[in-house]
């Protein structure tokens, strides 16, 4: 989490969750809508990916005011069966959209032991762990494979010098019955745009071996994503040919399979993130297991840990981060630059939410 620079601000998740509200009402979304959107960005802050936290509402917002986001969108379904289901998002805020769409996948997959989400032409559905949360609420595992079209494409496939790809993010949840979900959620470049995004308003460096530049020379620099006009260099992908491997079939799953179109056919003109995805929920109970995986899931874990060294299992690092910043959020000034000049082109004074 870092240390706090001078100018960074820490904030309460109550008046951050507050301001990111006043922002979304202030651009035209009703209570609700600006409700939901809120409280997934802070939750987002809480895990510790700011990446998809309160620091995409100027990008969210830049989008209502050009149109191509689309305010007060429901899930639109398109076609069902006992197992399937098909949604539409109307390019209406992920968050509302994927919330509703996952209820909605939660009760088929109750029903029927197991079902199948595909979600096409929704806004960009933030942090994908947190639909594996809701699902798991459930008592429901669950997976996830995600496109992301209709923005520049971030990404270069193994072996090539220019982005062709998104961050395609892939998860798996486990529900724990009496006890946290496993959750393992994570894009399939080595780093999230987001966290370059970070990275570019703290004026730091990100990690070696996350990117290339032009020339497909790496660089630390995350300049080169942000340059005016567009990214000059690229991401790399995760595990190097291995997720270009698993990112290329998360363009076929989500944009392909599920029908909503691969970045090949959603070119970037729109700059409209458009997010795809298929969505599988499996009912433990249909396969015995209810009351099995619990007690198994424990043995695991004290079998990782038992390896000398510190382990920690997928999805800790959220929790303890959720720990740390349950009264207090620190806020790069980048981010928050870039939040209260939003927020004061909306009518809104940022500053009186540090007060108090
Ligand atoms: P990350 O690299 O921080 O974490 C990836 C996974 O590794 C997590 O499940 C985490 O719990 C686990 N992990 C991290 N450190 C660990 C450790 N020491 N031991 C055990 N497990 C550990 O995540 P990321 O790839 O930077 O992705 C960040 C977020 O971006 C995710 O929530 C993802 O869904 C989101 N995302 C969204 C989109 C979109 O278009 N909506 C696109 C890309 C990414």
């Amino acid at each position: 989490m870092g240390c706090l620079n001078m100018s960074d601000i820490a904030i309460s998740p109550e008046k951050l969750r507050s301001l990111a509200v006043a922002i979304c009402r202030a651009a035209g979304s009703a209570d609700e809508e600006a409700r939901v959107v809120a409280e997934n960005l802070v939750d987002a802050n809480l895990t510790g990916h700011d990446s998809h936290g309160v620091g995409m509402l100027p990008i969210y917002i830049d989008a209502v005011r050009r149109g191509v986001l689309k305010l007060g969108m429901k899930p639109k379904v398109v076609s069902e069966t006992v197992a399937t289901l098909v949604v539409d998002g109307q390019h209406g805020y992920g968050q509302t959209i994927m919330k509703a769409a996952t209820e909605l996948l939660c009760a088929k997959a109750k029903e029927a032991g197991a079902a199948v989400l595909a979600l096409r032409g929704t806004h960009h559905i933030g942090r994908i762990g947190a639909w594996a949360e809701q699902v798991a609420e459930h008592g429901l595992a669950s997976f996830f494979v995600v496109d992301v079209a209709g923005v520049d494409a971030k990404v270069a496939p193994h072996g090539g010098r220019e982005g062709r790809l998104g961050t395609n993010p892939i998860c798996l949840g486990i529900p724990v019955k009496g006890g946290k979900p496993i959750i393992a959620d994570m894009a399939t470049s080595r780093i999230a745009v987001g966290k370059v995004r970070v990275a570019f308003n703290k004026g730091v460096m990100v990690d070696p071996g996350s990117l290339i530049d032009a020339a497909g020379n790496p660089t630390t620099d995350p300049g080169v994503m942000f340059a005016p006009g567009g990214p000059t260099g690229a991401l790399l992908t995760m595990a190097a040919h291995k997720g270009y491997a698993l990112s290329a079939l998360a363009e076929l799953f989500s944009g392909a399979l599920g029908g909503g179109g691969t970045i090949a056919s959603l070119p970037p003109e729109t700059q409209r993130i458009t997010n795809n995805a298929i969505a599988v929920a499996i009912d433990p109970s249909a396969l015995g297991t209810a009351d099995y995986i619990a007690g198994e899931a424990a043995r695991l874990e004290t079998w990782l840990k038992s390896s000398p060294g510190d382990v920690l299992l997928p999805g800790e690092p959220e929790r303890r981060s959720r720990d740390a910043r349950a009264r207090s959020i620190p806020i790069d000034a980048g981010n928050w630059a870039q939040l209260a000049d939003l927020a004061r082109s909306l009518g809104l004074d940022p500053d009186s939410y540090l007060r108090g």
